[in-house]
């Protein structure tokens, strides 16, 4: 947890672990005892499903319920990899059912759903689309689908693509902790601002969007419908801060430098959204959740 310049406290947390209760390498308590070392206030262990409950560890760890549902066998008829998290009673799912259909049943047992890694995926945009006011988050970077084992952790592209069409799910990143290796573990994660570290206040922040996606770097973001401000820390060393949006003719798309600590984009009258990553001098990044006038 950090509590930033406006008094405001951010709980960090990754929604998405792996345990030897399916595919992980770790069992459950000593995936929960590695994160909080870690300093992680908040987590939910996603195995494939198998469904964890909400608790809080002895160790102070939040533990949110969740569970990891898979449909589809191939890509051209669609993957989808569907994360319910801090669900307070058990979805009834199986592979039978639509993607559509578990992420109704995530809602109606009181969760929220997470749509994960759409490039590992390889998800199109025809088969997200008729999810678009379902979803409410998706991962813009995952880390087990990165190197060494895998590969199209990140999801920016097809993230940017839903919003140009009016599609704004939550922006998360996730660790999908299998190996409890060097680039899996304790790397990508989200910061959500919440009085407290509770399942009802971490729940309606993830609702709210009131979070950003992280692998270390700490920024705020304000927006007043005409003008995206950023402010980061020195401390961080942000070496680049960089525009998304769905002008592509545009020249400014952000700065670079040395130890950056603001930037900000106006949008043009042809931008619909913007969003931001922000990047730190170790190669760490920062996401912002997706704008829109
Ligand atoms: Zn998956
Ligand atoms: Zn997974």
């Amino acid at each position: 947890m950090y509590i930033d310049n406006r008094n405001r406290k951010w709980f960090k947390g990754n929604l998405h672990t792996h345990t030897n209760r399916s595919d992980g390498r770790l069992s459950p308590e000593e995936s929960v005892a590695l994160y909080r070392e870690h300093g992680y206030d908040f987590m939910a262990l996603t195995d494939h499903w198998k469904l964890s409950g909400n608790a809080v560890h002895e160790n102070g760890m939040l533990l949110l319920s969740g569970c990891e549902y898979d449909f589809g066998q191939n890509v051209r008829d669609g993957i989808f990899h569907i994360v319910a998290v801090g669900c307070g009673t058990e979805p009834a799912l199986t592979r039978q059912n639509t993607p559509k259909e578990a992420i109704d049943e995530i809602h109606r047992c009181g969760g929220v759903a997470n749509l994960a890694h759409p490039c590992w995926s390889m998800n199109t945009l025809d088969q997200l689309m008729p999810l678009a006011d379902d979803v409410d988050f998706t991962e813009i970077f995952n880390s087990v689908s990165d190197l060494p084992r895998n590969c199209r952790p990140y999801s920016g592209d097809i993230v940017d693509k839903l919003a140009a069409r009016g599609v704004y799910w939550g922006i998360a990143a996730t660790d999908d902790t299998h190996w409890y290796g060097d680039t899996d573990t304790c790397r990508s994660f989200i910061w959500v601002n919440a009085e407290e570290c509770t399942r009802e206040a971490i729940l309606d922040a993830i609702r709210a969007k009131n979070y950003y996606a992280s692998q270390g770097p700490r920024m705020e973001v304000t927006f007043d419908g005409k003008k995206l401000r950023v402010t980061c820390l020195p401390e961080d060393h942000i070496t680049s801060v960089m525009y998304y949006t769905d002008w592509v003719w545009e020249n400014h798309r952000g700065d670079v430098g040395t130890d950056l600590t603001g930037s900000e984009y106006e949008f043009t009258p042809k931008d619909s959204v913007a969003r931001v990553e922000i990047t730190d001098a170790e190669g760490r990044r920062a996401w912002s959740q997706v704008y829109h006038i």
